[in-house]
């Protein structure tokens, strides 16, 4: 299945191609690609900006790619990537604490830990905390 998609990310105009061949992967990535720019957490739009980084697994040494929606009004992101075993995760927006890992916004338990995910893409991730 082939999904032409254009939209306004950052300040380009950007025009994809989704070339998929399964229907649902193609439909999880131009969902992810249509939908508007709106911090869940902050509940703004006007205040995200596009990002990209790469992390290395600190066990298994593999590079990971991430691309997120980050909002410059209360620093959340939402991040999209690969699940290790296929597939893309996308992950509402969060505040990511150094020393706590994700925060839910007014949570009063222990953070939640993400299963089945690839690393987190901050650098400072610890690779331990992370079942496989
Ligand atoms: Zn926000």
């Amino acid at each position: 299945m082939i999904v032409k998609l254009t939209r306004k990310i950052n300040n380009s105009q950007i025009t994809f191609d989704i070339d998929e061949r399964e229907t649902e992967r193609a439909l999880e990535m131009a969902t992810f690609l249509a939908t508007d720019d709106y911090c869940f957490n902050c509940k703004v739009s006007d205040k995200i900006k596009w990002q990209s980084n790469r992390a290395k697994g600190k066990e298994d040494g593999k590079e990971y790619i991430y691309v997120k929606r980050h909002c410059y009004n209360c620093g959340a992101d939402s991040t999209m990537g690969k699940y290790l075993t296929g597939g893309l995760f996308w992950k509402q927006f969060e505040v990511y604490d150094k020393g706590e890992g994700v925060a839910p916004k007014n949570a009063t338990s222990t953070p939640q830990k993400a299963s089945n995910e690839a690393p987190h893409p901050a650098d400072e991730v610890n690779i331990d905390d992370i079942p496989f």
